[in-house]
């Protein structure tokens, strides 16, 4: 039986290109939260984020090294416009067609409710916010959800949210490439460096 809340098992494949809009960066107040959060995308399967707010090569540069080091193929970049990037999107997406917007907010619908309504046939840009989220975000979206009523974190609402949607990851093939493999161990930490061999 399924334990977990999930759209796909590992066989399935049906999960759509997802990125992450990061809104309203602070480059001196969000430094750490903000580099969590992309790893956070990455580590639960988005595969790309877009940094909006205040420019912060830092921030990119923590997620290219360690993609560098896990492997994987994560992309990231600023964004300078992310209302007209989202405006963009809800009409083309790519290929002249919609895309899904998913906006992340205490003020949303359940998200175990919201999952199952959720389209998988279409690029997926995932909106999380950090300073007061403008208005029209909330319109754009076709799907606003709630990781509960409360207020917390992004950070902890992108992996729940992912978690959930994505399921469970394949290592070895989304995490391709790469200098160092995490074996998991009960007893002590395991790394295999391949460069070194
Ligand atoms: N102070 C901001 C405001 O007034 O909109 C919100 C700050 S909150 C720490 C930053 C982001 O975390 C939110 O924009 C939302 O994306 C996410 N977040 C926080 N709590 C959430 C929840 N219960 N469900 C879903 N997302 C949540």
């Amino acid at each position: 039986m399924k334990s977990r809340l999930s759209h796909r098992d590992m066989s399935d494949s049906r999960i759509p290109h997802l990125g992450v809009l990061r809104l309203g960066h602070r480059r001196d107040r969000d430094k750490r939260i903000t580099s969590h959060l992309g790893l956070t995308a990455r580590a639960f399967g988005a595969d790309e984020i877009y940094l909006a707010g205040d420019k912060d090569p830092s921030a990119l540069e923590t997620w290219n090294s360690v993609s560098k080091r896990f492997g994987g193929n994560f992309q990231s970049r600023h964004e300078e416009k992310p209302l007209s990037f989202l405006r963009r999107f809800s009409k083309d997406s790519g290929d002249g067609k919609p895309g899904t917007i998913i906006h992340l907010t205490m003020y949303g619908e359940p998200w175990k409710e919201t999952l199952p309504k959720i389209s998988l046939d279409r690029p997926t840009i995932i909106v999380v916010g950090g300073t007061k989220v403008p208005g029209e975000v909330y319109r754009l979206a076709n799907h606003n959800i709630s990781i509960g009523n409360q207020p917390h974190s992004e950070v902890a609402a992108l992996a729940i949210f992912l978690d959930s949607f994505v399921g469970p990851i394949d290592n070895e093939s989304h995490f391709f490439g790469g200098e160092l493999r995490v074996i998991p161990n009960a007893q002590r930490k395991q790394i295999v460096n391949f460069e070194e061999e």
